[in-house]
């Protein structure tokens, strides 16, 4: 038999952590494996400007035909702007160029077999600790994985001189991913000048930066997220963007991201991008329209925008909320361990520094669950919940 030589493949650590929450039947349970926002009530409703936006594309959509290999053309443009800025060079001079693609995860491999099939960029560089899937999407695609040091757990924050130092030993056309803003799963992020001094290493050293941006709007704010971003390509001449709207317009489940080459100059960018094109073309052929008509139906349109970006800084401010109370409620619960650096990470994870011990505790005597690593989705946390979960990690400490 043929598929009797096939071996049963481990778990993914965090999608098998919400099969094993599935199955829990203790009705208190709380998930804070997975990255997904939950409002104040616990749920994760759709978003009100995609609902009035879906409704308006029911009412004039004509046709199911194919999208072009690239996707829906608007949508690709306000992607452009979203990540450089309303008056952006790169943009006007026809620099960059992009293709929808199925979220970050879909988007980020598109990325890694175009590089893998069309250049000498065979090794990418990762932060450790990084998301759990970049290691598997890349070496998938046949690239090799190599780490560069990025958090120190002692001190809960990041050690840059390290970074830099493992950065160095990169060679000529390595790949360096990059999280554009609110690193999974440390919540810390390079400050501006951090940024300027990898850029200027990528620069020097002719590596190439590849941007995760997963969480446009949900560290500071749209535009400040996307400072470092924009400041690495004010200095390098070529680099790539894989970013996701499953978080920040809460479209998990209609897989839109999209994948943007930045070239040297026009003619690059149109070469490159024939071959971004061909990547799609054997894999998925073209990409599902309704992620990216919802995007680009709401950000073309001034009063579903300004919705929109009140929805986001909702949910923005809730998740900081959140880190502030959980810190609180934990001395509350006379905890003297000082977690007062949860409140100072951004995005939706905290890197809380609890055991694999204590984690397994917390699944197994609190039914809590957290990824093995000690990241917290803190956006699954509640005010209802927050008090249940401080009094089970003063528990386990
Ligand atoms: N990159 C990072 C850093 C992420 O956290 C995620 C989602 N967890 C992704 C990419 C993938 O996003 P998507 O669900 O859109 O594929």
């Amino acid at each position: 038999m043929i598929f009797s030589q096939v071996k049963q493949a481990p778990a993914d650590p965090i999608l098998g952590l919400t099969d094993a929450f599935k199955a829990d039947t203790r009705a208190h349970k709380v998930n804070l494996g997975v990255g997904i926002y939950k409002d104040e009530a616990g749920q994760t409703p759709v978003l009100s400007s995609v609902k009035k936006a879906e409704a308006k594309l029911l009412e004039i959509e004509k046709s199911k035909n194919y999208l072009g290999i690239e996707g829906v053309q608007a949508y690709n443009q306000v992607v452009q702007t979203l990540l450089f800025g309303e008056n952006s060079d790169i943009v006007k001079q026809q620099r960059a160029v992009t293709a929808q693609a199925p979220g970050g995860t879909g988007s980020l491999r598109v990325a890694a077999e175009f590089l893998m099939s069309n250049t000498n960029s065979k090794t990418i560089w990762v932060s450790n600790p990084t998301w759990a899937n970049h290691q598997n999407i890349f070496e998938t695609a046949g690239l090799t994985v190599k780490q560069y040091q990025y958090y120190v757990a002692e001190t809960h924050d990041m050690d840059f001189d390290a970074m830099i130092t493992d950065l160095n030993q990169a060679e000529e056309g390595d790949i360096v991913l990059l999280h554009g803003c609110c690193h999974n799963p440390t919540g810390i992020d390079l400050n501006i000048e951090q940024w300027k001094t990898v850029a200027q290493l990528c620069l020097d050293k002719s590596l190439l930066p590849l941007f995760d941006f997963a969480y446009q709007g949900f560290g500071a704010g749209i535009e400040e997220d996307a400072q470092g971003l924009r400041a690495v390509a004010d200095i390098v001449p070529e680099l790539i963007v894989a970013n996701s709207f499953s978080k920040n317009f809460g479209l998990y489940n209609e897989r839109i991201g999209a994948v943007t080459l930045v070239a040297e100059d026009a003619q690059s960018a149109l070469t490159s991008f024939s071959q971004v094109k061909k990547t799609i073309r054997s894999s998925y052929s073209n990409p599902p329209a309704h992620g990216g008509l919802i995007v680009s139906t709401i950000l073309a349109d001034a009063e579903l925008r300004a919705e929109w970006e009140g929805e986001l800084t909702e949910m923005r401010q809730r998740i900081a909320q959140m880190r502030t109370l959980f810190v609180e409620t934990l001395k509350s619960e006379g905890v003297e361990q000082d977690f007062s650096f949860i409140s100072r990470q951004n995005g939706m994870f905290s890197f809380s520094g609890l055991t694999k011990e204590q984690v397994n505790r917390l699944r197994d005597e609190f039914a809590i669950y957290i990824v093995g690593s000690g990241r917290i989705s803190v956006a699954g946390l509640t005010k209802d919940n927050v008090p249940v979960v401080c009094k089970a990690i003063a528990q386990v400490l």
